[in-house]
């Protein structure tokens, strides 16, 4: 079912076998990307075929990693509603305004997508046992597919998370350890479980398919669209798989005949208390330094340093996009905006994107009639206590 090929590094080029459990690349430690024979995926699948399937995002299952359907572990992840925000953009006078509502997946976040992808493939390829840091939703996901899997999850979350998150893992099964301070010493500690006792390491982007399973939003938002694309996506970034995997959905799509024409251009959004990507990018560095004292209430993209840094830069550059800083108090204002224009209680990091349109609309980047979808990449739910 899938036509997955091999691995490459992103940085190096190296090419190597897909079917061995893997992490970064072996010659130079950066991520490995799955690449697949996108010509012989052209010939037999196509668009049509696809249109009559599940809406989950297994409908992609040839663009995705896992090779024995019967290894697939689904929640009925991905095939979100891409809902218009008229009131909201009217309310700013932007007139083509949509939000990728990515609340609505299992336990609440775009992360079930990466995690469906990366757990489904690691359970193929014989993984008993895995080890998470995160601040919240990754680890959430990761527990409720290797629960499904029946594997074993540990989880180094920092203790300043929400209580909720470290619940819901225990719920589900995890063994949750709280770490005080920021995700970076969260891998710190993960790190040495993982060199000790064999565990795989599900970390973002130090494994090959967690960007697998985020692809499919772009995937998802092309088909939603008639097969075009938007003018714009602003998207929250933290570690950065979301922009860089639907950067990657946009080549391979091209490559299969699916889409064509202008691509979006791609805003990335952080906080001002945490912005080391959209330093990077107003400096025209390659790579980003980290981030000191990084804090904002947005806790999915409190990440002072990602591996993936450069590769969140290039897709910026390469799509003629920018990044964008916002505050909490910004934040906090676009989640009440959006929930009482639109009804959805959207996460701080998926308001983050309404209040980056909105001085991207001040500062005139933006035109009031582009098409322009905001990804609300989580359910606000787990973050009422902000709304008090
Ligand atoms: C993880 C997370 C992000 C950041 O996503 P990346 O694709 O890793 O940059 C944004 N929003 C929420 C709700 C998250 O959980």
């Amino acid at each position: 079912m899938s036509f997955l090929s091999h691995l490459e590094c992103a940085a190096c080029g190296k090419k190597l076998e897909a079917d061995l459990i893997r992490n970064l690349c072996p010659e130079c430690g950066k991520p490995l990307l799955a690449r697949y024979n996108l010509d012989e995926a052209a010939d037999r699948t196509d668009r049509e075929k696809i249109a009559v399937r599940k809406p989950d995002m297994w409908r992609y299952r040839e663009l995705l990693p896992v090779r024995d359907r019967r290894f697939v572990l689904s929640l009925g992840e991905g095939f979100t509603p891409l809902l218009p925000a008229k009131r909201l953009g009217d309310s700013i006078g932007i007139k083509n305004l949509l939000i990728k509502e990515e609340g609505l997946n299992p336990t609440g976040s775009f992360k079930a997508r990466g995690m469906s992808a990366a757990i489904s493939r690691a359970f193929e390829l014989g993984v008993k046992e895995l080890s998470i840091p995160s601040a919240g939703n990754a680890a959430a996901a990761a527990c409720a597919y290797a629960a499904l899997a029946g594997m074993r999850s540990h989880v180094y979350m920092p203790a300043d998370a929400p209580k909720s998150f470290a619940t819901e893992c225990k719920a589900l099964g995890a063994n949750v350890e709280l770490v005080d301070g920021l995700i970076g010493d969260c891998g710190r500690i993960a790190a040495e479980g993982v060199k000790k006792f064999a565990r795989f390491d599900m970390s973002t982007l130090k494994e090959p398919y967690r960007i697998e399973g985020k692809k499919t939003m772009g995937y998802e938002l092309a088909e939603q669209m008639d097969w075009r694309l938007p003018d714009v996506i602003i998207y929250p970034t933290g570690g950065g798989t979301g922009l860089i995997g639907m950067w990657k959905a946009f080549d391979e799509m091209e490559r299969l005949g699916w889409i064509e024409g202008e691509r979006p251009r791609m805003v990335s959004v952080q906080s001002d208390g945490c912005a080391p990507i959209v330093k990077a990018f107003h400096n025209g560095d390659e790579f980003a330094e980290t981030w000191p004292d990084a804090k904002t209430i947005a806790d999915g993209i409190r990440v002072p340093a990602a591996i993936g840094d450069f590769l969140m830069l290039e897709a910026l550059r390469e799509s003629a996009g920018t990044a964008v800083a916002v505050s909490d108090g910004e934040i906090v204002d676009a989640m009440r905006a959006i929930s009482r224009t639109e009804g959805i209680i959207a996460c701080p990091e998926g308001a983050s994107t309404f209040a980056a349109l909105k001085r991207l609309n001040k500062n005139g980047w933006i035109r009031k009639d582009e098409i322009t979808v905001l990804f609300n990449t989580g359910t606000g739910a787990k973050y009422t206590h902000l709304l008090e």
